[in-house]
């Protein structure tokens, strides 16, 4: 293990992340960019190792995904057995148990006791167009609602789905089509207020639904049950449950995109169970395989056995190192009591988030659940004014100290916190001290 303390031994990043840099520019495409610079060794517990020995605490897990942290032992021991078995048949070509045994684990985890059925993917896009597809293929209808602020990947129907233009979707049109978009539940910036937010959202989509798309044209309604790059909106309470009955009267879809809030991130294995939500499909992804690809879409047994065989599917779906490497994330979170543990960081993290709100003024809103939280940084409370310079200083200060922290939100003015699971307090309290400093020198 790791020892777990920053260590700042150059400058961040250093002159060997730097040197790497340099080859990065000379061979990997521009379009794909680094938020940090700093070029990893190895990673466990909370704390990322760089080529110069610099130690950085780890607040975003490689976006959500790190949730048993990097190198889990139990992540590790399923991998290297595996690697040494087999690694690739092809799921659909010559089957093996691990891919069983992730779909029976699906099952028992994703919220309601009703008859499920799964499929497996590589990446949370991937999952996403095949939630559609399985909607479309049951209902025999073709639209698609998806929300403000929504993100839900990079191919060319997730982009269509996803909300924001810049960097997501900018000249890179056409897009799907058949998707439309209604506002969401979002309770700081509900133009009559929080207090009237869930039922005013929620007659909103509804009319907006029955005038602009017809319900017995929709497919299936998407939404994150707290949304991620977004914003970490947390739709007001009871709007999301709403939204999931009325699709069921309409006999309308309802999926729960839980690739990120998933496998403990909120503090229940998935979000959609803080509201009792029983969604009809749920796409996983980031959090469900220590750091593996893998995806999942998991639901209702009726939807998911509508589509004829060999309608979905995919070469390497399912991968039998990514399924091992689930098994062990999913005994990890259950023998370490992750879901519990993300509460704990929350009751670590809320206070010091008050504390800095209260000292320097510049913090709009404090949101999330479990070690899914965020502040939304304003130039103006009042008038609740987006400062994404602001949050951009933040952010760098918070990198040249060793703290790898991410951004977020459509307005690009919401500092988010995914602090791996595996981190302990001590270490918790250190990035916070950090976190804190950093907003002392930049506001
Ligand atoms: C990250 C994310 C996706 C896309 O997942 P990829 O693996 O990057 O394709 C989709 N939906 C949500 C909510 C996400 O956070």
């Amino acid at each position: 293990m790791i020892e777990q303390r920053r260590i700042l031994a150059t400058t961040i990043p250093g002159p060997r992340s730097q040197e790497l840099q340099a080859r990065k520019t000379a061979t990997v495409s521009a379009g794909v960019s680094t938020g940090l610079p700093v070029y990893v060794e190895r990673a466990g517990g909370g704390i990322l190792v760089d080529v110069d020995g610099n130690q950085l605490i780890d607040f975003g897990s490689g976006i959500a995904v790190a949730t048993v942290g990097n190198a889990a032992p139990r992540v590790v021991e399923a991998v290297r057995q595996q690697v040494a078995d087999f690694t690739h048949t092809c799921f659909m070509v010559t089957p093996y148990e691990e891919y069983l045994a992730v779909c029976e684990q699906l099952a028992e985890l994703t919220p309601g006791d009703h008859e499920k059925r799964s499929a497996l993917f590589n990446s949370g896009a991937e999952a996403v167009e095949n939630a559609v597809k399985i909607a479309r293929h049951a209902t025999g209808r073709q639209a698609v609602v998806a929300f403000e602020h929504g993100y839900h990947g990079r191919t060319n129907l997730t982009m269509a789905l996803t909300a924001k233009n810049m960097p997501y979707k900018h000249r890179f049109g056409p897009f799907a089509g058949e998707i439309h978009r209604m506002p969401m539940a979002y309770p700081y910036r509900w133009p009559t207020g929080a207090d009237a937010c869930a039922d005013e959202a929620f007659e909103v989509f509804t009319q907006g639904v029955h005038t602009q798309v017809g319900e017995e044209n929709t497919a299936a309604v998407i939404l994150e049950p707290i949304q991620g790059e977004g914003g970490f909106i947390v739709p007001a309470p009871g709007f999301v449950r709403r939204v999931a009955d009325w699709c069921r009267e309409h006999g309308i879809v309802f999926v729960a995109d839980e690739i990120q809030t998933g496998f403990c991130r909120t503090g229940d294995w998935f979000a959609s169970e803080h509201e009792d939500v029983v969604p009809d499909l749920v796409t996983t992804a980031k959090g469900i395989a220590g750091g593996m690809p893998l995806a999942a879409v998991t639901g209702r047994a009726d939807l998911m056995d509508a589509v004829h065989p060999g309608g979905l599917g995919g070469t390497y779906g399912g991968n039998p190192v990514a399924c091992a490497a689930a098994l062990g994330a999913i005994e990890t979170m259950r023998a370490e009591n992750l879901c519990e543990r993300a509460r704990q960081v929350e009751a670590l993290f809320r206070p010091r988030l008050e504390a800095i709100a209260d000292k320097f003024g510049v913090v709009g809103d404090i949101r999330g659940r479990g070690a899914m939280l965020a502040v939304e940084l304003v130039s103006d409370l009042e008038r609740k004014t987006p400062d994404a310079d602001l949050t951009a200083r933040v952010n760098k200060a918070c990198h040249a100290a060793g703290l790898v922290t991410l951004t977020c939100g459509t307005y690009g003015n919401v500092f988010r916190f995914l602090p791996p699971l595996s981190a302990g307090d001590e270490l918790l309290s250190e990035g916070l001290d950090v976190l804190e400093q950093a907003f002392a020198d930049s506001v």
